[in-house]
């Protein structure tokens, strides 16, 4: 078993040990030694990082934390280290303090919700940006979350103390522990925030709570446990609320805004885009039915057939086009084609002619690659966007024409 130097001091970034056991898991070298101050990956923390330093001064990294049943711990390094090495070990300071502010944050949030809602806490885990608790209960209001994100910041105001003890099992269960670990033997390591909450835990915890620095909540949603609240503590809630504010700013910016009259701005952009919609489609509607009646003027045979490019124009007008062309007419044929954003083929003929639209799509789309269907009557689909020839495009309509 390693000797965990962090059970009684957090704090403690510089340690001596020595390698007990080199060996290799998962396919990366890793060591055991007989006492260390790294904090392995357990109970929702993440795991330390940081390096060990050999007596010749070369410097080799910890780059991974791993805890093992039976009590060792593993640390994953660059290279392998025979037993035996001694090791002066160096935890990233920065991590680690980032890490105790997440996880008394976390203690201090449960309790919180807690003594205001009697909501328990199912399980923690700590990301790379931001924290998550999942609660036991159906629903959270915003009015809860900001109760709880109060309540959380005045214990942190306090600067109540946060001390480690170590009890017996039968001692743990007469105190009334916020939570009691599944399986346990021998004497369990407790979290005391003074006064506040009480629990078992084997992380890295601040001395008092007013090191925690900030408590701020993000989103909740629903997950299959319950509820889920995003949260995030000390220098990275700073870290976060900084990038929220540049990314604010830089939107505001876009509509020489104030960041709070944002909503109000989208909304009204939003309104106005759909207006603008509404009024581009009334317009291209009367287009299309004004070249509808040109181009069937000077259509001759029988049927009449349409053979028409739009470079210029988009898939939704060659349809609203061939909606035109066909559309309360007996013998029209409208094969036709868009150029503009992603080339489309649509083809319709009047309703009932022996013709079969669907079909002849089909063999054109064999010959330029893309994908589309339809029926007898409409047939639509879109090519390779980038990558069709748009010349290929014009003749392979010719090509259709001359089927009929
Ligand atoms: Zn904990």
């Amino acid at each position: 078993m390693t000797d965990r130097l962090y059970y009684h001091d957090s704090f403690l970034y510089d340690f001596d040990g020595r390698v007990v056991e080199s060996l290799e898991r998962e396919g990366k070298p890793a060591v055991v030694l007989d006492r260390t101050a790294f904090y392995p990956t357990s109970g929702g923390q993440v795991h330390d990082v940081g390096k060990f330093v050999l007596v010749d001064k070369r410097e080799v990294a910890v780059a991974e934390v791993a805890d093992d049943e039976d009590g060792r711990i593993f640390h994953f390094t660059a290279e392998p280290l025979a037993a035996g090495t001694a090791v002066h070990g160096n935890v990233d300071v920065t991590r680690r303090r980032d890490h105790m502010q997440q996880h008394s944050g976390q203690h201090v949030l449960s309790a919180a919700f807690i003594r205001l809602f009697n909501v328990p806490t199912v399980s923690f885990h700590m990301g790379a940006e931001t924290c998550t608790i999942d609660l036991e209960t159906a629903s959270l209001t915003p009015a809860q979350v900001q109760q709880a994100e109060r309540l959380a910041n005045e214990i942190v105001l306090e600067d109540r103390p946060v001390a480690v003890r170590f009890v017996a099992l039968e001692e743990a269960r007469q105190l009334g522990l916020r939570k009691l670990p599944p399986k346990q033997t021998g004497d369990l390591r407790l979290i005391d925030i003074a006064d506040f909450d009480l629990t078992a835990c084997g992380g890295t915890h601040v001395r008092s709570t007013g090191q925690i620095g900030a408590i701020l909540l993000r989103k909740t949603e629903k997950v299959k446990q319950g509820m889920r609240v995003e949260f995030v503590c000390g220098l990275r809630a700073v870290a976060l609320a900084r990038k929220d504010f540049a990314t604010l700013t830089e939107a505001a910016g876009i509509y020489s805004a104030h960041i709070h009259d944002l909503p109000q701005q989208v909304r009204k952009a939003q309104e106005e885009s759909k207006a603008a919609a509404k009024a581009q489609r009334a317009v291209l509607e009367e287009l299309a039915e004004l070249s509808a009646e040109r181009i069937r003027a000077a259509a001759t045979g029988s049927p009449r057939i349409v053979v028409r490019f739009f470079p210029e124009n988009d898939a939704a007008f060659v349809k609203l086009l061939a909606q035109k062309l066909t559309a309360g007419q007996r013998d029209v044929v409208a094969l036709l084609a868009s150029g503009a954003g992603q080339p489309t083929l649509v083809f319709a003929q009047s309703p009932g002619q022996k013709f079969n639209m669907g079909q002849l799509l089909k063999d054109a789309l064999v010959q330029l690659g893309g994908r589309g269907g339809g029926t007898a009557d409409m047939a639509q689909g879109g090519l390779p966007l980038g990558a069709t020839n748009l010349a290929q495009m014009e003749s392979i309509l010719h090509e259709t024409a001359a089927k009929l």
